[in-house]
C-alpha cells in the first residue's frame, strides 16, 4: 500500500481505513463510553485536519488539541460546532479567550488565573464558556493542586450561578497508566474520585468526567468513565509494548514512512561512513544513501541502530544520521537509486514498525511518528 508517488524523495502515507478501523476498535472496547480523538500536534504528526476529518465523518463527537490555537485551526478548517466539540487544555497567560468562545471550543481551566482571564472575556463577548475543570491528581503537570480544588470549584460554582459558564467536565491526566500495577494508578483513580465527589456536592453536574488516556483505555476500563481521550492507539501504535502489540489490541499502524535511495555506491574496506566516522566498512561493500535525516525527524539518537528495510531486507543505519540524510550498508547487494527504503510502517511488507525506531533511538512511538517533520509531505490513503 504505501508505494512511493512518483518523483517523491520521501513520503508519509497516513492510511485514514486504518483510522477509521481504530476508532471503531476503540468505541468497541469502551461500549457507550465516548471517545475523544487527540489532534495535537498535527495530530501526532498524521495531519490534524484530515484526521479530525475522517474521526467526525465516522461519529467521534470530541477532538482534543494542546493548545487553543490548533483548536482554532480546525474550526477554521470547516469542523463546525454541531459536529464536534474541541477541547484545548494547555493555556498560557494572555492567550485568545474571544476566539475561543465564538468558535465555540472546550477550554480548559487549571487555576484562578485562567479563570480570572476567561470571565473576562465571557463578559466582553457576552459568550458564556464550557470549561473542563482539571485536577492535578498526581501527574504533577497541569491541574489543580488538591488542597486548591474547593476554591477553585466555588469560583466556578459561583461564575456558574451567574451564567457566566457551565462546568461540562471534570477531568485529570495519568502518570503512568502505561505501567500496569504502578502503584500511581489507583492513588490517581481514587484522587479523581475525590475530586468528583467534592465538586458534586458543592453542586457542579459536569456532563462528562474523563481521566483515560490510551493506555488506560485499554488496560484499565474502571478509568473509563464518560470520555477516553486517545491519541496513541487510534494511530494503531500500542502504548504498552511489552503488554501488547497493535494487533494484539484490534489495532493497525496508520502512519508509514518511506524514502528513495538517492545513491549506491561501491566502496573499499577501511571506509568512514558519515559525521565523525562512527562506522568504517569491515571490508569492500555497497553503501546506499537514504535522503532522509533528523531535519525530518529521523531521531539522531538513532545512528547505528535504526532500522530500514530495502528489497525485502533489513539494514541498519551506519553512522551518524545527519540533518537531511543517512546512509546505509548493503552488504554487497546493489539496489538502484530511485528504489524504495521503507522506515517504518504497519509491519504487513515485513518491514520495521515505529516501535522498532522507539527502541533503536531510546525513545517511544509517540515521539517517532509526531517528530516525522512539514518537509515530509504526507499522502492520504
Ligand atoms: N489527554 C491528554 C491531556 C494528553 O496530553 C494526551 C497526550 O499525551 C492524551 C490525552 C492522549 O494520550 P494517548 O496518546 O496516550 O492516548
Amino acid at each position: 500500500t504505501a508505494t512511493l508517488t512518483d518523483g517523491v524523495r520521501a513520503e508519509a502515507t497516513i492510511d485514514l481505513a486504518a483510522l477509521r478501523g481504530n476508532l471503531a476498535a476503540l468505541q468497541e472496547r469502551v461500549g457507550s463510553t465516548a471517545v475523544m480523538l487527540a489532534v495535537k500536534a498535527d495530530a501526532y504528526g498524521h495531519g490534524a485536519v484530515e484526521c479530525a476529518r475522517e474521526a467526525v465523518a465516522n461519529g467521534v463527537g470530541w477532538l482534543g488539541c494542546a493548545t487553543p490555537d490548533e483548536a482554532l485551526a480546525l474550526r477554521a478548517a470547516g469542523i463546525r460546532p454541531e459536529q464536534a466539540r474541541i477541547l484545548c487544555w494547555l493555556w498560557t497567560p494572555g492567550g485568545p479567550w474571544r476566539e475561543a468562545l465564538r468558535a465555540d471550543l472546550d477550554i480548559s481551566v487549571s487555576g484562578r488565573w485562567a479563570l480570572e482571564e476567561l470571565l473576562t472575556a465571557v463578559r466582553e463577548t457576552g459568550i458564556p464558556a464550557r470549561v473542563h475543570l482539571k485536577a492535578d491528581t498526581g501527574l504533577g503537570r497541569n491541574g489543580c493542586q488538591p488542597h486548591d480544588w474547593p476554591q477553585l470549584v466555588a469560583e466556578v460554582r459561583r461564575a456558574e450561578a451567574a451564567g457566566l459558564l457551565k462546568a461540562v467536565g471534570i477531568w485529570s491526566h495519568f502518570a503512568a497508566a502505561d505501567e500496569p500495577g504502578h502503584p500511581s494508578i489507583q492513588a490517581q483513580l481514587d484522587s479523581y474520585r475525590a475530586a468528583l465527589a467534592h465538586a458534586e456536592l458543592a453542586g457542579l453536574r459536569p456532563e462528562v468526567r474523563h481521566l483515560a488516556n490510551s493506555p488506560a483505555t485499554l488496560l484499565l476500563p474502571e478509568t473509563h468513565f464518560d470520555l477516553v481521550r486517545t491519541g496513541l492507539a487510534a494511530y494503531g501504535l500500542s502504548p504498552v509494548p511489552e503488554v501488547g502489540s497493535p494487533a494484539d489490541f484490534g489495532l493497525r499502524p496508520v502512519m508509514a514512512l518511506t524514502a528513495r535511495l538517492a545513491l549506491v555506491k561501491h566502496v573499499p574496506g577501511g571506509h568512514g561512513v558519515s559525521y565523525g566516522h562512527h562506522y568504517v566498512t569491515p571490508g569492500p561493500t555497497t553503501l546506499g544513501l537514504v535522503p532522509v535525516g533528523y531535519g525530518d525527524g529521523v531521531p539522531r539518537h538513532a545512528s547505528g541502530t535504526g532500522p530500514v528495510q530495502i528489497d525485502g531486507k533489513w539494514r541498519t543505519v551506519a553512522g551518524r544520521v545527519a540533518m537531511d540524510q543517512f546512509v546505509v550498508d548493503l552488504g554487497g547487494d546493489t539496489p538502484e537509486a530511485g528504489d524504495e527504503v521503507l522506515l517504518f510502517g504497519n509491519g504487513e511488507r515485513g518491514e520495521p514498525t515505529a516501535e522498532d525506531w522507539a527502541r533503536a533511538s531510546g525513545s517511544i512511538s509517540y515521539e517517532i511518528i509526531t517528530r516525522i517533520g512539514a518537509r515530509v509531505p504526507r499522502r492520504y490513503l
